[in-house]
This record gives structure tokens, sequence and C-alpha cells, in this order.
């Protein structure tokens, strides 16, 4: 009696639960749950090969459900099926416009492509066409566009139907700093008029932080979920970085006079420090004249959160 007049919790619009996949003999993902909720944008973060596309591709169908379990709004579907697939806007990697077609016939053709009605289809192709700041341009083939004006119509199109969830694979990859901006402060709109939900798979710290919170992956396990401050906070304070010749020697000596624990690479050294703006004079009164190139002091990102949590670098130098 007294459960019945409890409100009831909304259920998450995405909740997945024990998700496992394997190609062959290789596991590329390990038993990764999570809930998403209206209004809320959760980051799959992880390098190349974490088993981001692979969750993705799941979520979409594109490769079956092997082991686990997917809801939306609380209901078991299997992703290949109607109910979910129109529930759903999806941004892949790969270009999925019609190049030969304008801006606003693609939208129009995905609006119909969605059942979305004739009589509707217009006017959302006009709305989403100045979402993407292409109205100037909608009645031009997009072959002649640049990848940035594509990839900014792929999302827009992605939201012809009005999903209830987007999913996105590196969604905004070749925009430029200000289309970044203001595509991500569309989405951030939309989240909080339509209660959008969003999944993006990323391995870029400023689209990451563009999320509510972040699933950490690192070879097909979910190692942290967390918003992108608590990620941030794992590193116990500010980082010292020090370029100078002669490196191990230097760690060496840092770590038996301060009691840092110095990480190495080609070029530099550096350790946290909780107060280390107090740090650096004696730091350079310590080192041995003439073998300091430059030392600073910054805040962590969220590559070093991610550092932190799974041991390997976010960006994979090339
Ligand atoms: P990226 O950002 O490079 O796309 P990712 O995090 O999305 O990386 P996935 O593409 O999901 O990672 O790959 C996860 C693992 O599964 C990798 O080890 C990859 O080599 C492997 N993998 C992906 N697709 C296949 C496939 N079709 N056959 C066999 N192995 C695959």
């Amino acid at each position: 009696m007294i459960a019945a007049l409890m409100p009831q919790r909304p259920s998450p619009r995405l909740e997945v639960r024990g998700l496992s996949f394997r190609y062959g003999d290789h596991q590329a993902l390990r038993a990764v749950s999570f809930a998403v909720g209206r209004g809320e944008c959760l980051g799959l973060l992880g390098p190349n090969g974490a088993g981001k596309t692979t969750l993705l591709q799941v979520l979409t169908g594109m490769v079956g459900l092997q082991e686990g379990e997917i809801l939306l709004e609380g209901e078991r579907l299997r992703p290949a099926q109607g109910q979910f697939r129109a529930a759903l806007g999806v941004v892949f990697q790969r270009p999925s416009l019609d190049g030969k077609l304008t801006a606003r016939e693609n939208l129009e053709l995905g609006a119909e492509l969605f059942a979305v009605p004739r009589a509707e289809r217009r006017r959302r192709a006009q709305e989403l066409l100045s979402f993407s700041d292409l109205a100037e341009r909608a009645d031009e083939r997009i072959e002649r566009f640049s990848e940035g004006m594509k990839r900014r119509l792929e999302i827009a199109r992605a939201l012809v139907h009005r999903p209830k969830l987007l999913l996105m694979d590196e969604p905004t990859q070749g925009l430029d700093e200000g289309a970044f901006q203001r595509v991500w402060a569309r989405l951030h709109g939309l989240k909080r008029s339509e209660g959008l939900a969003i999944v993006l798979a990323t391995h870029r710290a400023d689209e990451a932080d563009q999320c509510d919170r972040l699933a950490i992956l690192h070879h097909g396990e979910m190692l942290a979920l967390e918003t992108p401050d608590a990620l941030r906070s794992r590193v116990g304070g500010d980082l010292v970085v020090v370029e100078a010749s002669r490196l191990e020697e230097l760690a060496g000596i840092l770590s038996e006079r301060f009691a840092v624990a110095p990480q190495l690479d080609a070029r530099s050294l550096w350790f946290e420090a909780p107060r280390a703006h107090e740090l650096v004079p004696r730091l350079v009164e310590v080192l041995p004249a003439g073998r300091l190139r430059s030392i600073a002091v910054r805040r962590p990102t969220l590559a070093d959160g991610f550092l932190k949590v799974t041991g390997a670098a976010l960006e994979q130098s090339s």
C-alpha cells in the first residue's frame, strides 16, 4: 500500500547491464554496466581499442547482443527492435550523408526514413539547418561542403525525429573551436529542453569535458564512472613538469629530497605535489646547475586523471 503511494523514480533513459562482447577469441567488452538519465550526457572515454565503438555498435544493433541486457526507460529491448531504433539518433565516425543531395534534402530524407509526418518534415529540416549553421547553404549539394560542415549536418540529421537518446562516436572530430562550442551549446540546450540523453564515445579530453559523467574504458573494462571533476581530482594536487637533461638522475634526486614519485617521458619528468607553488623555488635550488630547461606547474587535466585510473595514456602519441 505504502509503496503504491510513494512517487515512482523515473527509469533511466538507457540502462546497460553486464554487457560483454567478443570478436572470436578477442574479448572487446567485459561486463560493462551503466545507466544514463533523462537530460544526461555520458561519455565513454578511452584510447583507440578500448571498446567504445564496439559498445555503440551493440547498442545500435550493428553487431548482435551476445551477453548482457539493454533497457530503454525500464523496458528490456533488443537493439534491432523497431521501438528501440525509433528512440535513437546515431552519429557514427563514417559519413552517412548523400553527397548528391542538398543539406535540406538530406535532412528531409532522414525525416522520411523515421516516418516524421510530411507536414512537419520541412519545418524540422529548417530548424535543424539553423541548428547546424547551414541555413544559407541549405540548397547546395553537400559534396561541396567542408568536412566540418558535413559533420554538423550529420549531427543535425541524427536529431531529425526528436530521439530520446543520441549515440555519437567521436562526434565533433574535425570541427574548429567555434563550431565545437556552438554544437555543444545546442546539444546542452536539447538536454535541458527535451530531456535528450546522450552517450558519446571519445578519446578527446575537451569533448569528455562536455559530459556530465564519464565511463572510463580500458581494454574493454569499465574502470570508473564519475564526473569530469572527480576524474581530475584523482590526481592529488597540481602537477610539476620539469624539462631538463639527464632526467633519470634528476628523478632520483627529486624522489629522495622531496618524497615525490616522478614519471618520465623522452623530454620531461612530472610529479604530483599538493602545494606545488611552494615547492618550485626549493626545486630550482636543488637541481644541478645548467641542467634545467624549464619548470612549470599546471592543474591536472582529464588526460592526467585517465592516466591515474588506468595507468595508460588517453591520447596515443602518433
Ligand atoms: P577506436 O577509437 O580506435 O575506434 P575503440 O575504443 O572504439 O577504438 P573498438 O573499435 O571497439 O575500440 O575495438 C575494441 C577492440 O576490439 C580492439 O582491440 C579492436 O582491435 C577489436 N576489434 C574491433 N573490431 C573488430 C573486428 N571487426 N574484428 C576483430 N576485432 C575487432
